[in-house]
């Protein structure tokens, strides 16, 4: 047993050295993948080792490798770091290795899981007697709500789609944007539309307009899945629902939200405006382990139609006993076996509360504005897109040469993050190369935002 006392100090120490030193190691990683790989490149061992050797080797041959995501530099992708009871409460639900697919299975996860949910409601305003499901991330939550869309719309069709598969049934369209994140496309293809039967309204503009979406589902005619965004992770756009969703309610089709950070909108009086409406729609996915600041994986899913969402994901097995009125996990996930993903967001929900969400949002908004006005305004940076929530855009531009401007855009990209000041990714927008500000940590403050400007100063003038 001093084996395991000892390896979890290990970990407990590695741990509190890499939250110490996030202020000043690199924002990104460092290594390259050639000596990362070889620092694995070994076959099976016949024999096992020590848990504390393991462990102390893992953490040696992790350095340079680790992504400065946790840290508040780390301004790529839509990422989000872990607040302190989140973490804390995660390495509580490893060492106590619960499974949550059922109520007998580990009663105090499908509690939590419970009171989670409730609470997810609320923060969101959404109506109270929906369901939810807390799946590995959004990707999970776009093809359990739209399982759940399925269900209905084709029941509505006169179809069981449980039942009697994809084989023979009706068509149904889903329309979307051009903006929309890819994992609606995997949802889609994974539920059997096919990608065929997922309908792009190619708008001009940068969301989805009420004429093209009146348009595309009358052009259809039979049942429909309309998956609209808040945000997209490009330049925070949000389509308009207050006036897109009552048309999609006029042709009678389900109206999904991929809310993966813009749901979060709705917890903040300064950005609320940007979904308002959004309440109206029949589905919503979003994720805790981006702007709530939980580790990985916690996905979440609120529906509407419980029932349309009970029967697409209900399992009934012979040894499965009732749940007394309690939670069972399995009746609403797409999965058996699971983490207890609730206790992280039930612990970052308890440390925040409401008012601490709306903070970090607020914050992160005005920071990315800060972020994006502070380069816009260096000599050779141009603002693509000014920040709209906590994403904004910039170009290192070279005059008469959009394609030098791409390769400038990168390199200066690039020269940032090899400062390890700073991390930021890059993106194509319009068809061109852009930097990409986009800000879900918790940790950054002014600091972190004058050093992220200063540091693509000097990469301006150094490339
Ligand atoms: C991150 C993101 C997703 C995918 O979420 P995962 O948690 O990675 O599955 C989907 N949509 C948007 C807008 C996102 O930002």
């Amino acid at each position: 047993m001093s084996t395991e006392s000892d390896a979890l100090s290990l970990a407990e120490a590695a741990a509190r050295d890499w939250l110490a030193g996030l202020d000043t190691r690199s924002a990104g990683a460092s290594a390259s993948f050639d000596s990362l790989y070889a620092r694995f490149d070994a076959p099976l061992p016949e024999q096992g080792q020590l848990a504390t050797d393991v462990v102390a080797s893992l953490i040696e041959r992790a350095q340079g490798g680790l992504q400065g995501n946790a840290g508040g530099r780390f301004f790529g992708w839509v990422i989000g770091g872990v607040t302190p009871a989140a973490l804390a409460a995660d390495w509580l639900v490893s060492a106590w290795d619960q499974n949550a697919a059922l109520y007998h299975v580990s009663p105090i996860a499908s509690v939590i899981e419970q009171r989670t949910g409730e609470w997810l409601k609320q923060l969101f305003g959404l109506p109270g007697d929906s369901s939810f499901a807390l799946t590995t991330g959004t990707q999970m939550a776009h093809a359990t709500a739209l399982a759940a869309a399925r269900h209905r719309v084709l029941k509505t069709a006169g179809w069981d789609v449980e039942q009697d598969g994809l084989f023979g049934a009706p068509r149904v369209a889903v329309i979307t944007g051009r903006n929309r994140h890819t994992s609606v496309d995997r949802a889609v293809r994974l539920l059997g539309f096919g990608q065929a039967n997922l309908h792009i309204i190619d708008s001009q503009a940068d969301t989805v307009s009420p004429d093209e979406l009146d348009h595309a589902l009358a052009a259809h005619g039979g049942p429909a899945i309309v998956v609209l965004n808040a945000a997209d992770l490009n330049v925070g756009g949000c389509d308009p629902f207050a006036t897109l969703i009552p048309i999609a309610r006029r042709h009678d089709t389900w109206v999904h939200i991929d809310g993966a950070f813009g749901l979060f909108a709705t917890v903040s009086s300064q950005q609320r405006h940007h979904v308002a409406g959004i309440e109206l729609a029949d589905s919503w996915s979003t994720d805790a382990h981006k702007w709530l600041n939980t580790p990985f994986d916690c996905g979440v899913m609120i529906c509407r139609d419980a029932e349309a969402h009970r029967a697409a994901m209900t399992q009934s097995a012979s040894y499965i006993a009732p749940g007394e009125g309690a939670r069972d996990e399995i009746d609403w996930n797409p999965e058996w076996s699971r983490r207890a993903r609730a206790i992280p967001i039930y612990a970052a929900l308890s440390e925040l509360g409401r008012a601490g969400v709306a903070s970090i949002v607020d914050r992160c908004c005005a920071h990315c504005a800060n972020i994006v006005a502070g380069i816009g305004a260096l000599q050779g940076a141009e603002i693509i897109a000014p920040a709209q929530l906590n994403q904004g855009l910039l170009r290192f531009p070279v005059t008469g040469d959009d394609d030098a401007g791409d390769d400038r855009t990168e390199q200066v990209i690039a020269h940032v993050n090899a400062s390890g000041e700073a991390f930021f990714s890059s993106t194509t927008w319009k068809g061109r190369k852009a930097m990409r500000v986009s800000l879900c940590n918790w940790r950054t403050g002014d600091d972190e935002v004058e050093r992220a400007i200063a540091a693509t100063k000097r990469a301006l003038a150094a490339v």
